[in-house]
């Protein structure tokens, strides 16, 4: 490559309908593009402001420290860990998936003890094993799990889990970066304490920002600790000072400022539309896909009664390389899906309907693409019948 020949970057037009980044609402694109200002400009502090009340909407809690930590939703996992996980300190981890892999990361490299709760790809975290790992572990501090995992579709229990570990004394860690926007989140119901999430999945925002809402229990936990927070940059008693409400606002880093025009924009679309209507489209459109593709003879690997409808898991023809059926929806349709990730990797492809790209035209483009290809490939499917199977549906 030579230098002299670079000129803009212009990306193709793509429907993002993989486990993210999803589709970008137009509204926020608009708003990433207004004016840059002054971080500490009043003007955009005010907004600041409202971006926090829209947050505490968006978790469903009353939490004072809820904020969207300046890095990606990896970032706001770490934040969690590193501010409420001391060293020595023990932490059951529930791993179902991919996710639950980067906790036990995350409280290793901190000095912590993992103890894993295992469950199966594709399964839910079961409250039974979490309760006996706990009886197991009285000394236990915190309990963390995914929520929705991104990696097969799979929706646990958030309310149950965070019961169970209530009752022994812990406060959670909820992985909820696939599901705030797409499915139920009730941080104060549910009673969760630490949570993340990310802009880029069901809230149809650009990659890069990390929602974050910590409970009062989680606050006192943060206030005293013995040991100071390993990382700077993520140290909550340093960013609190910075996005705090009533003191003087000390500079602690500068806020990406357009990147939060954007989350002020698809938060503010989030309130228009409701968050309850937001969780009922996603189910809808879920089930308006599920008919297309188990018409085509494709089947899900999530139980119905836990399944994700903003992550549809489903398997693989026989002898199809799948591969080449997603590269082809890339060139052919400007179509984005998800492959397998870990132990699925190959054997599944992961459909994504979040945010904004939850919608009945995605839908019906994504089986029309789907099935012509496959069609093309002489794939054992029931050729042609997807598109049919939904409207009948
Ligand atoms: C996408 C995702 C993350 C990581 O978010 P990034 O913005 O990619 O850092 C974490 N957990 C789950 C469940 C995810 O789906």
């Amino acid at each position: 490559m030579r230098i002299e020949d670079i000129s803009s970057f212009v990306p193709p037009v793509r429907t993002l309908m993989g486990p993210g980044p999803s589709d970008v609402h137009p509204r926020i694109s608009l708003a990433l593009a207004r004016p840059t200002i002054g971080h500490l400009d009043p003007a955009f502090v005010g907004m600041m402001d409202e971006i926090k009340v829209m947050l505490q909407y968006a978790f469903q809690t009353k939490n004072e420290l809820t904020i969207p930590v300046s890095a990606p939703g990896s970032a706001g996992m770490e934040a969690c860990f590193v501010n409420l996980v001391e060293p020595g300190d023990k932490v059951i981890v529930c791993q179902n998936g991919v996710f639950g892999g980067r906790m036990k990361e995350n409280v290793e490299r901190i000095g912590g003890i993992a103890v894993m709760v295992e469950d199966m790809w594709g399964h839910v975290v079961d409250p039974n094993k979490l309760e006996e790992a706990l009886k197991a572990n009285p000394d236990a501090k915190i309990v963390a799990f995914v929520h929705a995992e991104t990696s097969t579709g799979a929706q646990s229990d958030a309310k149950t889990l965070c019961e169970i570990a209530r009752q022994h004394d812990c406060l959670t860690i909820v992985d909820a970066v696939t599901s705030v926007g797409g499915t139920p989140v009730k941080v104060d119901e549910w009673g969760i304490d630490a949570i993340y999430s990310g802009t880029q999945k069901c809230l149809s925002c650009t990659p890069g920002l990390s929602p974050v809402s910590f409970s009062e229990r989680a606050i006192e936990k943060i206030k005293s600790r013995k040991t100071s927070v390993q990382s700077w940059f993520l140290d909550l008693n340093l960013v609190m000072g910075y996005w705090g409400g009533n003191a003087k606002r000390a500079y602690h880093h500068t806020a990406p400022i357009n990147p939060l025009y954007g989350l002020h924009e698809a938060l503010l679309i989030l309130k228009e539309e409701g968050i309850e209507n937001a969780w009922a489209r996603h189910q809808r459109n879920h089930l308006a896909l599920r008919a297309g593709l188990e018409a085509m003879g494709l089947s899900f690997i999530v139980l119905e009664e836990h399944r994700l409808p903003q992550l549809n898991a489903v398997t693989i023809p026989d002898g199809v390389d799948e591969a080449e059926v997603r590269s082809r929806l890339l060139q052919d349709y400007d179509l984005e899906i998800g492959a397998g990730l870990g132990s699925l990797a190959g054997k599944v492809w992961r459909i994504g309907l979040m945010g904004y790209a939850s919608n009945m035209k995605n839908v019906m483009y994504c089986l029309g693409a789907l099935d012509a290809i496959l069609t093309d490939m002489n794939a054992a499917i029931n050729q042609g019948a997807a598109l049919d199977a939904v409207k009948t549906a």
